[in-house]
Formats: C-alpha cells, structure tokens, sequence
C-alpha cells in the first residue's frame, strides 16, 4: 500500500466479519478493505452490497473481494473465519473445527509477504491467536486478539449505569480467557481516581459488592445470553475490531484488553495468550500492564492460563 494509505485484509465474511466490515466503512477506518471468504460467492456479495452504500456514507474506501496475494502490502489482516458458537455450547468447543480454518488461512497470508498486523476474532480467540502466533513464525508483539475488549466494554457500561457515571469514568477490566474463566479483578477497579472498593465503603447503603458480582456474571453470561436469543453475536465485537485497529492504524498507544502472549508476567507466566491490559500501537501490542492483583485474583489467573494451555496443549499443531 501506497505511504500513508491504509489497508485492511479481511477473511472470513461470516456475520462477525461483515459487521467489522460495514462499521469500517461508517467510521472510514480505512482507504482500502479486501474480502476474503473460502465462500468467494459470498465474499464477492458482500463486497458488491457495501460499495453501493458508499454513495451514502463520508468515505471514499476501496472496498473489494481478493485473494491471499492483497495481503502482502496490507497493514493489518482481520481473521474472522471459523464456525461459531450453537445455543449452549463453549467457545473451547470450537477449537479441533477451527485450527483446521487456521492452518489453511495463515500460512497463505505469510508466504504473500504479509509483515503487518494479525488481529484475530475468530474463538476460542485466546488460543487461536497462539495458533496464529504459532503458524505465522511472527513476533508476538505483532500478533493480537481481540481478547477480552468486548467483554471489558460491557463490564464498563453495566457499572457505569450501576454507578451513574460516564462509563467513560470508570476504569475497569475483564482480564484472562474471553471464555467461561474469565474475572473481574476488583481490586484494580476505580470510579474515576477513587478503587471501587473505598466507593462501597462509603456508601454502604447504595453499593453493594453482591451487585458488582451479578454483573461480572452478566458480563460473562452476556454471549450465551445474545446467542440464545437470535443465533449469535457480531455487531458488538465488529465495533470492537474497528476499535483495536483504529488505534494500530492511527499509533495510538491506547490501552486496551486484547489478547496478547505472557512473557513471563505474574510469577513467570509464558507462552499463553490471555486478555490483559496491553498498550496498542502500528507496531501491535507494545507493552502489557501487569497488574497488581490480590492472591485470589492470581488463582483465578492461574486457572485462566491452565485452561488455555490445556487446550492448546491437546492440538497437533501442523
Ligand atoms: P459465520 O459462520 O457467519 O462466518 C464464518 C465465515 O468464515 C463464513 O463466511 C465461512 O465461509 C468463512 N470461512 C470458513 N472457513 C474458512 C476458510 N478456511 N477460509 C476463509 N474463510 C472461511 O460466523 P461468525 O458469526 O461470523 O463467527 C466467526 C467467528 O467469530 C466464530 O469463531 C465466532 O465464535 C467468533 N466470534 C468471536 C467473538 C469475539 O469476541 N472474539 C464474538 C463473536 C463471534
């Protein structure tokens, strides 16, 4: 791409995709956008329904469907390719369909010079974006997920009506697998500058810490709940894409809670990529925050990783 024009591949233009995609081109993220889909058919639908919309929005992008040759000068390639989550199954489920999807995809997008950004959506998001990791021969810092970001946006706004505060205001995480172990670790959690934990003290009449533990559960129930309700779940975390690579592309150094490989943060954790808070930047994930937690939280983190590692563990990586 040409000095100063960004360029997004994205494969996989399933509902997650195509909502990255259509949220792209509202908030002109990008001067050019490429579809990939095994589907081509599919791909080349979605790329024809989203240029007749340009007529209609404030951005002048290239919107195209291609092939694993427009990576080589793309600045970041999106994967949201893979199967998704049924009615009341686990996103570690998905994992034995979707490194089969991975190990066709990745490879492509390297051996066609490829030297940008992966940023991976598809679940179970921590171990695919290993397995990206893995299969890319990339530096780490190079290779993101969007981890727990969404899950982070929703924990913001639920206590940001539980306080009546600008969501804005509150400064708080979800952290670990974006998954059934994933924490809140409260001790870290501030109303503006003040922890939460003096909030409650103070007002022990109107806050309560039951409630704040009913929304980490909302916050960890909210997909299973979304899917139940209409099949699955894509604009929340299409905005959220949009979100990790606005601040690739503009070199922001923004905080948020991607996924990202431990390097041996909380007492020599490494290897496993887990939710955390993580500077992003047009180099990927710069720097990781390692937070100060309390014993249980570590546990917690502990049973996080073992889970993720587990799992990874059980591929054959090929
Ligand atoms: P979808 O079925 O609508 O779309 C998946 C697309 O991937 C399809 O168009 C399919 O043709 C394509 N595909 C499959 N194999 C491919 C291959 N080898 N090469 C290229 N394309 C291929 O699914 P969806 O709802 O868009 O979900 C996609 C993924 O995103 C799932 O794994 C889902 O669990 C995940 N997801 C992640 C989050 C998150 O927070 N990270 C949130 C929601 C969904």
């Amino acid at each position: 791409m040409a000095e100063n024009k960004k360029k997004i591949v994205l494969i996989g233009t399933g509902m997650v995709g195509m909502s990255f995609a259509y949220a792209a081109l509202n908030q002109s993220l990008c001067d050019e956008l490429v579809l990939i889909d095994l589907n081509e058919q599919r791909a080349h639908g979605e790329a024809m329904d989203l240029n007749h919309g340009l007529a209609f929005s404030n951005s002048s992008m290239k919107i195209s469907c291609g092939t694993y040759q427009d990576c080589g000068d793309a600045d970041i390639v999106v994967i949201c390719a893979g199967v998704n989550q049924k009615p009341g199954e686990s996103r570690l489920e998905l994992l034995q369909r979707n490194e089969k999807v991975f190990a066709s995809i990745v490879p492509n997008v390297v051996q066609n010079g490829f030297d940008g950004i992966f940023l991976v959506a598809t679940n179970p998001v921590d171990i695919m974006t290993r397995i990206t990791y893995e299969l890319s021969g990339f530096n780490a810092n190079k290779v993101i997920g969007t981890g727990t970001t969404l899950d982070t946006a929703r924990l913001r706004y639920l206590l940001g009506e539980y306080f009546e505060v600008n969501p804005r205001n509150i400064h708080a995480y979800v952290i670990g697998e974006h998954g059934d172990s994933e924490f809140v670790p409260w001790s870290q959690v501030l109303l503006a500058v003040k922890p939460i934990k003096d909030v409650l003290k103070d007002n022990p009449q109107t806050y309560c810490m039951e409630e704040l533990d009913k929304i980490s559960c909302e916050v960890r129930n909210a997909a299973q709940e979304i899917i139940a309700a209409k099949g699955a779940t894509y604009y929340g975390i299409g905005m959220a894409i949009v979100r990790i690579a606005r601040a690739i592309l503009s070199d922001e150094d923004t905080v948020l809670t991607v996924s990202t490989r431990l390097r041996g943060e909380y007492s020599g954790k490494k290897d496993v990529f887990i939710g955390n808070p993580a500077i992003i930047n047009a180099g990927g994930a710069k720097r990781l925050l390692e937070l100060k937690l309390t014993d249980e939280e570590l546990e917690k983190l502990d049973n996080c990783c073992n889970i993720l590692n587990e799992n990874f563990n059980s591929l054959s990586l090929e």
